[in-house]
């Protein structure tokens, strides 16, 4: 079946070869990338040993330089709005998904992204509700911190390193109550 590239629209999608021979389609204009998830199923349990060779991971990758479609996709194949998964609590780039047709829209170096975060053989894990929990749970946290980084600056390091040390202390507990109730201010 013939398909056009997912961002681009009017450009062809041609064949190309992803890592260890994973078949895949590249749009020539944006490197977008199209992976049918039953090829990417199969290649896996051939390819899963060899991915987790620590010298497939590329190390220099620059996380920063990336690019990510933040408009909603539509699926070539069926029209309908692609879902959009975010791999990390740390990066906004998310992996397009369409159920019914079973298959990803990856933009362009995302796929050299989820080789540099190890993560190549879990595109699967990524879609899952436990995956995005995680995420989302972990985003809060960040969120949390951030708020509490703003308001306290520079001495924002002073806490947490506090904090850490006050985890460790086999008092803790007295020093919490005795912070929050006992101290004459
Ligand atoms: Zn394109
Ligand atoms: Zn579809």
């Amino acid at each position: 079946m013939r398909l056009n590239c997912y961002t681009c629209n009017d450009r062809p999608l041609k064949l190309y070869k992803l890592d260890f021979g994973l078949p895949a389609l590249r749009c020539e204009t944006c490197e977008g990338t199209y992976i049918d998830l039953l090829t990417y199923r199969m290649w896996l349990e051939d390819n899963a040993g060899r991915l987790n060779d620590k010298n497939v991971n590329n190390q220099d990758f620059d996380v920063t330089e990336l690019e990510n479609t933040e408009t909603g996709i539509s699926c070539q194949r069926c029209n309908k709005y692609m879902d959009k998964y975010r791999i990390n609590s740390e990066l906004e780039n998310t992996i397009n998904v369409c159920h019914t047709c079973d298959d990803v829209w990856l933009d362009r170096d995302e796929w050299q992204l989820l080789k540099h975060l190890n993560v190549l053989d879990k595109l699967t894990d990524v879609m899952s509700d436990d995956w995005q929990n995680t995420l989302k749970h972990e985003e809060a946290i960040l969120n949390f911190k951030n708020r509490y980084r703003a308001l306290l600056d520079v001495d924002f390091e002073r806490v947490e390193e506090f904090a850490n040390w006050l985890e460790h202390h086999e008092h803790r507990e007295e020093i919490r109550h005795y912070l929050s109730r006992h101290r004459p201010w």
